[in-house]
């Protein structure tokens, strides 16, 4: 088992087609790991007989020859924001206990077609909002390398599944860094495509014009071949793209020499840990030594991000997170009769205290006083950003800096001050802020052997550069 760990779903496939394993052996083996592994609270639900079944059908059919699809055989996990027709989805909040999907997401359709292996849903931040994924109504989820810190978050029992070889792959969403940092602490890829690469119908909203799914693999090639299979146009979501979707995982030959951009404003911001900082430098020196050009760009626009990013998601989410009243759905009070009543107090008790904190700042930069003063100015900044950001593609290829400032945290570290959590996002947002696709890479580690990640920037609907590239920076760090 420990070696099927070890390879790519390309390679699993062969091992199919030789039948020299067979998908119920690898439900099994995932199954067994699942069960010694519940301390770590990454799953919330395992469908566990429902992947048996689906196994032995994909056995059956590849025994029968038949064409059995791109990710045949990969065991997938889904977070609990992800819709999956006559499955529970709760979004890890209490708001949502015992709701069951009507309907399945879009990637979820596209994955079992494809001939993936759904095996369970995993633990988040409530409604996706967190760094740590310390805001689930579920309980904390442990990082698997060391229990005493975060896996980070939102993604975080998306990020453990596959850390802890739970599983073989996993899907998260990215409002504002969810998918990259939790995939840096972990030691993971983990990608979020650009805004409209993947269909957002079936993912419970948190941030509408922020949100994407995205996957979390040991590999880039495991990304790559996820995205093809995820991406593309849907007539369930009108922000999704008709841009066609490039074979990524057959155009991972990076051959050119990059120009890649670094942001001093980056690389010299209070709070970045030194090893993380080191690192950085160390993969710029070692692109630079192989001939890729690595220039400092200004960006003086850093410091607004948080703020910018924290006023239009609160924002949005103020507005999607309405329909969560205690009478269409989920959770209702049981101590009230009336209308007012059974609004206030479902909310009350089904919400989390981030979840309200943050409908409470939404609403607030949406009010008619202040309105101009917060929401339509946060989107003047990210209007100029998008404009920045721009133009610095016309020049550069990638851009480079860290995912996080620091390494996986310790429990309890950050839950006092909302604030010190939220500047856990300052590397991430910038992607989510301006549509552009972003990865984590992992490709270092700090003094006691914690994942650093790295991430890479691209322009929009440049996955399949970003991925090529991403291929590249891994072959060169681990040759060293
Ligand atoms: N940590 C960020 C937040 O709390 C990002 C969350 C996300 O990407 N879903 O908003």
């Amino acid at each position: 088992m420990a070696e099927l760990s070890n390879k790519t779903i390309k390679q699993v496939q062969v091992d199919l087609r030789a039948e020299t394993t067979t998908c119920e052996k690898l439900v099994r083996d995932y199954l067994l790991k699942i069960e010694a592994n519940q301390h770590l609270n990454a799953f919330l639900e395992v469908f566990s007989e429902e992947a048996l079944e689906r196994a032995r059908q994909l056995d059956k059919n590849i025994s029968e020859g038949k064409n059995t699809g791109k990710l045949l055989g990969c065991v997938i996990a889904i977070k609990d924001n992800i819709c999956y027709k006559q499955h529970k989805v709760s979004a890890g909040s209490k708001i949502l206990q015992g709701f069951t999907s009507l309907y399945s997401a879009t990637v979820v359709e596209r994955l079992l077609a494809e001939g993936a292996i759904i095996i369970g849903r995993t633990n988040c931040d409530e409604f996706a909002m967190g760094s740590s994924n310390e805001n689930s109504a579920y309980g904390n989820v442990l990082n698997a390398q060391d229990n005493s810190r975060v896996p980070g978050g939102s993604s975080g029992g998306s990020a453990v599944v596959v850390q802890a070889n739970l599983c073989h792959a996993s899907l998260g969403s990215d409002t504002g860094g969810s998918i990259r940092q939790p995939a840096a602490f972990c030691g993971l890829v983990g990608l979020k495509p650009t805004y409209g690469r993947v269909s957002r119908y079936g993912l419970v909203a948190y941030a509408s014009s922020f949100d994407q799914i995205g996957p979390f693999t040991h590999t880039v090639e495991d990304a790559a071949l996820i995205m093809e299979v995820i991406s593309g146009k849907d007539n369930y979501d009108s922000t999704s793209s008709s841009e066609p979707i490039p074979v990524y995982s057959s155009t991972l030959n990076f051959e050119n020499k990059a120009r890649i951009a670094v942001f001093p404003s980056t690389m010299n911001s209070d709070g970045l840990n030194t090893e993380v900082k080191s690192s950085v430098e160390n993969i710029l020196n070692d692109l630079k030594s192989e001939g890729h050009i690595v220039e400092e760009v200004g960006f003086e626009l850093l410091e607004f991000l948080i703020s910018t990013y924290y006023v239009l998601t609160t924002a949005e989410a103020s507005s999607n997170l309405a329909r969560f009243d205690g009478v269409h759905y989920g959770y209702r009070s049981k101590n009230a009769n009336e209308m007012d009543p059974v609004y206030k107090r479902s909310r009350t008790e089904g919400f989390g205290k981030e979840v309200k904190n943050r409908i409470m700042l939404g609403t607030f930069v949406l009010s008619s006083g202040y309105y101009d003063a917060y929401y339509s100015r946060a989107q003047k900044v990210r209007r100029i950003l998008t404009d920045k950001i721009r133009s610095i593609f016309k020049e550069y290829d990638f851009i480079i800096m860290p995912t996080s400032p620091t390494v996986a945290f310790k429990f309890g570290e950050k839950t006092d001050n909302p604030v010190e959590m939220y500047l856990a996002d300052i590397y991430t947002v910038l992607a989510n802020l301006t549509g552009i696709p972003a990865i984590s890479l992992p490709l270092a580690e700090d003094k006691n052997g914690l994942p650093i990640g790295v991430q890479l920037l691209a322009d929009k609907f440049q996955e399949s550069k970003l991925l090529a590239f991403s291929e590249k920076l891994m072959q060169i760090e681990t040759s060293k």
